[in-house]
């Protein structure tokens, strides 16, 4: 909470990028209680504002925080299982389950730490039952707890979409007011269809948010359509049958689609009729392409997504399928391997995250109004296009200070 006398204060950077209007060089951005109540240049905002503390910080870049739209915290640094494919890890991580009760809230400390140092202001974690919901809410980041299920553990498809809607009530006692609980369906060969089906259905009725892994590997691709595969070895179900369609199509079919839905991963089997669907839906979509990478799983057609209309936001995934819980150094790697420019990398970190997560009224850009969420970035100089000197900068370790709700929670300047 801000507390009284500092209840007002103007941060200032040679240039500062609110992304969703021009750079602004020698700018600064106004706070009040929180939040932006005006962006412009230092010079104008000092004359208006009198005797109110400025933070100038001249050799750097100020930008909107980043929002990571798909992340896990509680996975450590070290004992990622190997795996060149999907299955093979996913055989690993659920092999090493048993050891996670003694690590998860150090682990989970270390990954918000790591994201926050990072410039992050808002992270969409997601946890089985919401085990990290603890160390998203103490770390200092707006962010929101999606609630993974396993209806395996609990007992009828009925009883575990009635259960899990409970458990988010439950866990939103208590909670920082910028820090929320919601559902994730995990994933469409985890979850049962009725329990999916159910807990979205109740999600959407509740006006609440929604999210799953989508459309992932290859062997999801299989055990959807064909019900063949490694993931039908890891996953026996007596009652799945292959449904002879994508996972896009399983998943709309299932209803776990809509405006409140945020999909992680799309990167495999994914075809122009599934874009489609996603547009026609409003689906929105998190990409994550170094855990894609890294597991064997292909590339998200993320520009086609984009050319449609889809609200595309980047995310890291966690630490046993991604290098680190940088969301630049993400957004840094998409940008490579789509060919996208430095404007566009800026926004899929910050505005179109937001959007995405359908909070862009909130946080995402520099504007009056919405909540001071922003980093301060030492850039490194580049090619000339200062977006991408930025993304670049902060994807190296270049973010100093990051601000969530007007609040330092990371100062590595001594001023
Ligand atoms: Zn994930």
């Amino acid at each position: 909470m801000a507390s009284a006398e500092r209840s007002t204060e103007i941060f200032a950077a040679g240039l500062v990028l609110p992304v969703t209007s021009a750079p602004v060089r020698e700018g600064a951005v106004l706070v009040r209680d929180g939040r932006i109540s005006a962006v412009g240049t230092l010079a104008e905002i000092g004359r208006e504002n009198p005797g109110v503390e400025v933070r100038y910080f001249p050799q750097c870049a100020l930008i909107p925080g980043a929002v990571n739209t798909h992340a896990h915290l509680g996975f450590r640094r070290e004992g990622a299982p190997e795996g060149k494919t999907f299955s093979s890890w996913l055989s690993g991580l659920i092999e090493r389950l048993p050891e996670k009760e003694s690590w998860t809230p150090e682990a989970a400390r270390d990954s918000a730490r790591e994201a926050i140092e990072a410039g992050t202001t808002f992270m969409a974690e997601s946890s089985p039952y919401g085990e990290c919901l603890p160390q998203l809410a103490e770390s200092g980041m707006a962010g929101t707890a999606y609630v993974e299920f396993f209806p395996g553990d609990i007992g009828t498809p009925e009883e575990a979409a009635e259960f899990i809607g409970g458990k988010v009530r439950e866990l939103r006692r208590g909670l920082p007011e910028r820090v929320g609980a919601h559902v994730s369906v995990h994933s469409p060969y985890t979850v049962h269809a009725t329990a999916a089906r159910l807990a979205a259905r109740s999600t959407r009725e509740r006006g609440e948010r929604l999210a799953i892994h989508l459309s992932e590997s290859p062997e999801e691709v299989e055990f959807v359509r064909d019900g063949t595969g490694p993931l039908k070895e890891i996953f026996s179900s007596a009652d799945w049958a292959g449904q002879g369609i994508s996972p896009v199509a399983y998943a709309e079919k299932t209803e776990l689609l809509g405006p409140e839905t945020i999909a992680a991963h799309l990167a495999t089997g994914v075809s122009e009729g599934d874009v489609d669907v996603l547009r026609d839906t409003d689906t929105a979509v998190a990409h994550c392409p170094r855990s894609n990478r890294n597991l064997g799983c292909g590339v998200s057609p993320v520009p086609q997504m984009l050319e449609k209309g889809v609200r595309v936001g980047m995310g890291t995934d966690g630490l046993w399928s991604s290098d680190d819980l940088n969301l630049f150094a993400e957004t840094l790697v998409a940008a490579k391997l789509h060919g996208f420019g430095g404007a566009l990398a800026l926004k899929l970190a910050t505005v179109r995250g937001a959007r995405a997560l359908g909070i862009e009224g909130e946080t995402g850009s520099l504007e009056a109004g919405k909540w001071a969420d922003l980093a301060i970035v030492e850039p490194s100089p580049g090619a000339g296009d200062p977006e991408m000197e930025v993304v670049e900068a902060a994807a190296g370790g270049g973010v100093v200070v990051t601000v969530v709700g007007g609040e330092l929670i990371y100062n590595r300047i001594e001023e």
